[in-house]
C-alpha cells in the first residue's frame, strides 16, 4: 500500500498536506525502494526566501516530500481551504525517523553542525536504552570543494537515512546537487537538530511547541535569529495579500486519501 497526498501551493512552493504518520509512511516506503530520495521540512522563512530566489521553488517541486515546518506555513494552508493535523518539523520528523531506525536496524549517517557536534550526537544517540546504528559522522563547516570527499565518505558508509543539519536552504540545495551521487534512499535536511541531539541546544518547552510559538523561544535564546525573523512578517502579509480565504474557493480541497 503506497501513501496517497495532495501537494498545495503557497505563494508558488509545493508543500504535501501530509501528516506526521503520512510522512513516516513515505520515509519507510524511500527506505523500502532504495530510490534515493529527497525530503524538506519547509517553512514561512523559506517559502519567503523562495519569492526571490526561482531555483527554490524548483528545488521543492523535486523532492520526494515537503512538509509543514512551522507554524506560518499550516496558517497558509489552512487559509486556503487545506484540512491539515499540524506541522511536521524536522525536528519532530527527525526524533520519530530516529525511533524508527532503532526498531528497523537502519543505518544512520549524521552531517553537519561545528566540528565536534555530529560525533557528540552519535555518541549520545549509541547510549540510549535502544541504540541506534550511527555508521558515520561529519561536521558542516566545508567548502563545497570537499563535497566529493564527503559523499566519497558518505557512499562508503552505506547508510539508509543521511541527516543533513547545514541550515536552510544550503542544506536542501546540497542534498538536491548531490542526491543521485549519494545513492541513501532518505535525505533530510534537519537544521539544528544536531545540535538538540549532540545536548547543545534545547528544543523549545512543549507546551511553546504547542502554541506555535517555537520559532519565539529560539529568537529568545538567540537573538541573533531576528535578522532571519524579519521574513515573518513579510510571509504573513503575502499570505494576507496573495492566498484568498478558502470560503472563496469554488472547489473544495480534496481530502488525503490512500490507496
Ligand atoms: N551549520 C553548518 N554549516 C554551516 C552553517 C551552519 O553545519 O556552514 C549548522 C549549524 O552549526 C547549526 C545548523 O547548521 O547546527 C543550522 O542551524 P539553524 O538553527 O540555523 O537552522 P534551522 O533549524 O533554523 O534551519
Amino acid at each position: 500500500m503506497s501513501l496517497v497526498y495532495e501537494r498545495a501551493e503557497i505563494l508558488g512552493c509545493r508543500l504535501d498536506v501530509i501528516d506526521m504518520a503520512g510522512a513516516l509512511q513515505v520515509v519507510q516506503d524511500a527506505v523500502g525502494s532504495r530510490e534515493p530520495s529527497q525530503i524538506i521540512t519547509l517553512n514561512a522563512e523559506m517559502v519567503y526566501r523562495a519569492q526571490h530566489d526561482r531555483r527554490l521553488i524548483d528545488l521543492y517541486s523535486k523532492a520526494r516530500l515537503v512538509t509543514p515546518d512551522g507554524i506560518g506555513v499550516v496558517w497558509a494552508l489552512r487559509r486556503a481551504g487545506w484540512q491539515i493535523a499540524g506541522r511536521v518539523t524536522g525536528i519532530g520528523l527527525t526524533l520519530r525517523i530516529l525511533d524508527m531506525a532503532r526498531e528497523k536496524n537502519w543505518r544512520i549517517f549524521l552531517l553537519g553542525g561545528e566540528p565536534g557536534i555530529a560525533e557528540q550526537a552519535a555518541r549520545k544517540l549509541a547510549a540510549s536504552d535502544k541504540p541506534l546504528t550511527v555508521v558515520g559522522v561529519h561536521h558542516g563547516y566545508f567548502h563545497d570543494q570537499e563535497s566529493p570527499r564527503i559523499i566519497e565518505q558518505v557512499r562508503a558508509a552505506r547508510p539508509d537515512v543521511l541527516l543533513v543539519g547545514l541550515g536552510a536552504p544550503r542544506q536542501d540545495i546540497w542534498i538536491a546537487n548531490h542526491l543521485q551521487a549519494l545513492g541513501v534512499p532518505v535525505c533530510i535536511g534537519v537544521g539544528g537538530t544536531l545540535d538538540v541531539l549532540a545536548g547543545k541546544a534545547k528544543r523549545a518547552p512543549r507546551v511553546w511547541r504547542r502554541l506555535g510559538l517555537e520559532w519565539l523561544y529560539r529568537l529568545v535564546n538567540e537573538p541573533s535569529r531576528i535578522k532571519r525573523q524579519m521574513a515573518l512578517p513579510k510571509f504573513a502579509w503575502l499570505v494576507l495579500t496573495k492566498i484568498r480565504p478558502a470560503g472563496k474557493r469554488s472547489r473544495p480541497p480534496r481530502q488525503k486519501s490512500y490507496r
